[in-house]
């Protein structure tokens, strides 16, 4: 008598588009470590290559460097869709406005496409964003938002309101198996030196001694929350049962003049605060309500902003010393 070879169980296929940013790529680490095979698609207009690099030769790792607002086709069946393609900092998304609102729209309906076709669940990347400059402090979910369509911040805002809706329109609709996530400030490695976020911009100027600019008076305040608890924050929202938007994010806040205070004490540097004008529409207070969260997902974030702030200056010093290398002969 042969014995029967016993059928492999399949593995879990989950598509992270956006899959070299800093979210994506973070996440893509993530989902190896569960046991996923994952294929990451971008086309790398804001992520990196470098985010992505230490995969290459992983059997369950796939690249495809393509944009989604075109058709996606996988030859493969899929279980989760992740989709966190978008430009993501406000000077990215002010340079690529079209770029930012096209993936905001035909972006998350090709990937809503894709997760009908194959019957996955999916989840989107959307914002605090949303909220826009918020009229309620902290946000909860239930809060409408207070955004200029027309401003220079609409082009994001508004792609991601836009998503929510055709997510929704898609779990109503085709019931497919949607989650949302609405993620505030996040900051860790793999962020862009130059991406004109806060934390890179603060870190970057406080480490190489120059002037920290300090937007305004530096009174908005954000609240940040570490990449890691953001990540296990989302895969616990992905494999939950709620399909209402849910808040992840940090809820300890700070001032961004104080902010800029405690990353020069924190990198001992010599730079001195310098004052530019507040961009037009940003947000004078950020704070998420994350009791949804907590509730549902039984996930708060533990990672300290101190603790949190170490880890990516410690990244940044690396990052600020190969910038300073000269080339050698
Ligand atoms: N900000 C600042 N200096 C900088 C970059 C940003 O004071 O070099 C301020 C900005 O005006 C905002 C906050 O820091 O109030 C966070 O900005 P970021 O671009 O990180 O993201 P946002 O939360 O506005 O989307």
């Amino acid at each position: 008598m042969t014995k029967s070879t016993p059928a492999l169980k399949p593995k879990t296929t989950s598509v992270v588009t956006g899959g070299a940013g800093f979210l994506g790529s973070h996440l893509t680490d993530y989902l190896l470590k569960q046991g996923h095979y994952v294929i990451a698609i971008d086309n790398l207009v804001t992520g990196s290559i470098a985010n992505i690099s230490h995969l290459v030769g992983n059997p369950n790792f796939k690249f495809i460097n393509q944009d989604i607002t075109e058709f996606i086709y996988l030859d493969v069946p899929v279980d989760y869709v992740w989709h966190f393609a978008s430009p993501a900092s406000p000077i990215d998304y002010l340079e690529l406005p079209i770029q930012t609102l096209k993936v905001g729209s035909l972006g998350t309906h090709k990937a809503l496409g894709l997760a009908k076709h194959k019957n996955a669940r999916i989840l989107l990347a959307s914002t605090s964003e949303i909220y826009g400059d918020p009229l309620i402090h902290p946000q909860p979910e239930s809060y409408w938002g207070n955004v200029n369509t027309i401003g220079p911040r609409g082009c994001y805002d508004e792609a991601k309101r836009f998503g929510e809706a055709l997510v929704m329109a898609y779990h109503r609709e085709h019931q497919v198996d949607t989650r949302i996530v609405r993620i505030f400030n996040t900051y860790g490695p793999r962020m862009r030196l130059n991406d004109g976020r806060v934390v890179p911009s603060f870190i970057g100027a406080a480490l190489q001694d120059q002037p920290v600019t300090v937007y305004g008076d530096g009174s908005q305040t954000r609240s940040f929350c570490y990449v890691s608890d953001l990540i296990e924050g989302i895969y616990r929202l992905m494999m939950s049962e709620t399909h209402l938007p849910v808040n992840i994010g940090n809820p300890r806040e700070i001032s961004m003049l104080k902010f800029a205070h405690s990353i020069i004490a924190a990198t001992q540097s010599k730079s001195q605060i310098i004052y530019t004008p507040l961009p037009k529409d940003d947000p004078k207070l950020r704070q998420p309500d994350i009791s949804t969260a907590r509730q549902l997902l039984n996930w708060e974030p533990i990672i300290g902003l101190e603790e949190g702030m170490e880890l990516t200056i410690a990244y940044f010093k690396n990052v600020v010393e190969n910038l300073s290398e000269k080339p050698r002969i």
